[in-house]
């Protein structure tokens, strides 16, 4: 009586122990095939009446809008934001608000989200023009 009790014993531990092995190695695996910058993670970039446009953050793209819509080429007139895309980054590379507050806000990326002020935005209240970080997934 004591032995079994005894083998069922060691046996249930062995199976613990499995399954605590296993998901470690799943865990390590996990975190090895992670990339640094997820395959689906890119950038809404949202202007004028409601209208987006997405970027991959692999991509390497600069995007102008000028008046609420999207510019062959920036001219520093009117209401214009130059936003640049660029190893998984995005950020305000010019811009001609009155504080050019979107431009101060700084890089955007899958690491910075973690400790910027505005998290996954850069917003440019005047020109209503947004960033958005949208990691895997989301
Ligand atoms: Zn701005």
């Amino acid at each position: 009586m004591e032995q079994k009790t005894g083998d069922r014993k060691k046996q249930n531990w062995l199976l613990t122990g499995a399954a605590i092995a296993f998901a470690a190695l799943v865990i390590v695996v996990c975190l090895l095939l992670r990339p640094k910058t997820g395959a689906a993670d890119r950038f809404i970039i949202r202007y004028g009446d409601g209208q987006s446009v997405s970027v991959p953050a692999w991509e390497t793209r600069t995007i102008v809008i000028r008046n609420g819509e999207i510019a062959e080429e920036a001219t520093g007139a009117e209401e214009e934001n130059v936003i640049r895309v660029e190893n998984g980054e995005a950020w305000m590379e010019q811009a001609n608000c009155p504080h050019k507050e979107c431009v101060k806000q700084g890089k955007l990326s899958a690491e910075t989200v973690q400790t910027r002020p505005l998290g996954t935005w850069i917003v440019c209240a005047p020109h209503k023009v947004f960033i958005e970080y949208a990691g895997d997934g989301q």
